[in-house]
């Protein structure tokens, strides 16, 4: 007998669940005379019948969507160790703030007369991220960091252009996230990489070499996506400018740098932040994010129009900006992130934002130590905020870092980031961030630790991980090359899962 339980919660679709002609609604007796639809719309646009669609009563819909959010790990449960993706825990004061009513309802075509609260907001934001980064200007208009590397390839597009040539390259280390390389092919640009030292640094030597007149900018992320403090930054800004290029700073790694050190101060001509990780934004799922773009004085004529202009006693948006790239986005960015963000470094202060910094390094070097017994670390330079290990132990042992991964689940965690960065073998990338306790670390690091030992006795066991969820390995190379996109009403018509 198949036995539908709440505690296991398997869940058949929505599409499965029902009976023809159950509804969800309850509307008022019509109390116009009726129209025929089709006469009025045309048959064209009138469908007799939606093929499977779910006819279910208001609570089936509502436990259906609420035992499947019960599904899903977040960081409201416990770490999230995702390394480059600063997956930190959100203080609710955040939340608090960006639902207060004159922020959450402000319209953004509200005359500025009656926005002068909410510009307030914005400039604020503006002035505080120029301070931590140590720049001159900011736009909070792209709505993610990869939109924001594109603003401020654009930008240096601009400015090259202004001065009589764009150029046609952009410089990228091997460590680089797959944004970049994506970033500049839009811009226009062809990318050539450079190879990292073997602690994991830009070779400058390499670099001499390979700037010349053709290059418009380098793009690197510091500390980079191995977790490393790139310290011959001042070297490198140096080597680009001599010869009339750029500095751009992928701003991904600030959670490492914030209150610390300020990219404006060691070379960096443009970078951007992703709010939504640094500043505390909810992060993953595809909602929105923030990544506003700062830059030196040479790139503020170019940033997109409008930009917030003090009168003398309110503020305005100016939209004469002779040689600005345009807009980037609408209005002027995902300002419920703004919001959010401005809480989350006012709530901090300066001192909280660098302790903030002091933690996330702590508990990342934490792990490293606590690990490094079990798994190789191939770049062993000191780490800042994330460690990259890599799986080249287990792999003699057939146990590959995929492997590791989903047997963490077993173990109640998220699994951290497999495979990137590219150029560690097998990567197993783990940020703990600052918001970690020492007892979640521990648990976290005993589960690792038991793993390795797992992996010696028993690697099939690891193999075919996990074990405790609703469905174990998927075909994910099949998920992939012939994915089934449309529902089918199942021949059976059964109504439960088994
Ligand atoms: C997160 C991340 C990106 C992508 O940023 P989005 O804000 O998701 O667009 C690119 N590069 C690195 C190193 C990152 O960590």
């Amino acid at each position: 007998m198949k036995v539908r339980s709440h505690i296991t919660q398997n869940e058949a679709l929505l599409f499965e669940m029902g009976s023809p002609g159950k509804v969800g609604y309850q509307l008022p007796s019509l109390d116009v005379p009726a129209v025929d639809a089709v006469a009025a719309l045309g048959r064209e646009n009138v469908r007799a019948e939606i093929e499977g669609f779910p006819e279910v009563s208001e609570v089936e819909a509502i436990r259906h969507f609420t035992r499947l959010s019960t599904w899903n790990y977040a960081i409201d449960l416990g770490l999230y160790p995702l390394g480059s993706c600063t997956m930190k825990y959100n203080p609710r004061v955040n939340e608090l703030v960006a639902r207060l009513d004159g922020l959450a309802w402000a319209h953004p075509y509200q005359p500025e007369a009656l926005a002068q609260g909410a510009m307030e907001v914005m400039a604020r934001l503006e002035a505080a991220l120029a301070e931590i980064t140590g720049m001159d200007a900011v736009t909070l208009q792209p709505a993610a960091g990869a939109h924001g590397e594109l603003t401020g390839i654009l930008l240096i597009r601009a400015l090259l252009e202004k001065r009589g040539n764009p150029r046609k390259k952009i410089l990228i280390p091997d460590s680089a996230h797959g944004t970049n390389p994506a970033t500049a092919a839009i811009a226009g640009y062809t990318v050539e990489n450079i190879h990292s030292t073997a602690s994991g640094m830009v070779d400058l030597a390499e670099l001499e070499r390979v700037v010349d007149k053709d290059v418009a900018a380098l793009m690197m992320t510091n500390p980079n996506t191995l977790g490393v403090f790139d310290d011959n930054m001042a070297g490198v800004a140096e080597i680009l400018h001599k010869k009339g290029a750029l500095v751009y700073m992928y701003g991904a790694n600030m959670n490492a740098l914030v209150g610390i050190a300020r990219p404006g101060d060691f070379g960096v001509d443009v970078m951007h932040l992703n709010l939504h990780k640094t500043f505390s934004t909810p992060h993953g799922g595809g909602g929105p994010g923030g990544g506003p773009v700062a830059v030196k004085k040479i790139l503020e004529p170019f940033l997109p129009a409008p930009r917030m202009k003090r009168l003398r006693n309110r503020w305005a948006f100016d939209y004469k900006r002779p040689r600005a790239i345009g807009k980037v986005r609408a209005y002027y960015g995902n300002f419920g992130v703004i919001v959010r963000a401005l809480a989350y470094i006012l709530a901090h202060g300066g001192d909280g934002l660098r302790n903030a910094t002091v933690d996330a390094v702590l508990n990342a070097n934490y792990i490293r130590r606590k690990l490094e017994p079990f798994y190789d670390l191939p770049y062993t330079a000191p780490n800042m905020h994330e460690v990259v290990f890599s799986d080249d132990r287990q792999a003699k042992l057939g146990v590959r870092t995929g492997d590791i991964a989903k047997r963490l689940i077993d173990y109640g965690f998220h699994p951290y980031t497999v495979s990137f960065p590219l150029i560690v073998h097998g990567a197993l990338m783990i940020e703990p961030t600052e918001t970690e306790s020492k007892l979640e670390l521990d648990l976290f690091i005993e589960a690792m630790t038991a793993i390795a030992k797992e992996v010696e006795t028993d690697p099939q066991l690891v193999r075919s991980a996990p074990h405790s969820t609703r469905t174990s390995k998927v075909d994910e190379v099949g998920a992939a090359r012939r994915p089934i996109l449309r529902w089918k009403p199942r021949e059976t018509g059964s109504q439960t899962a088994d």
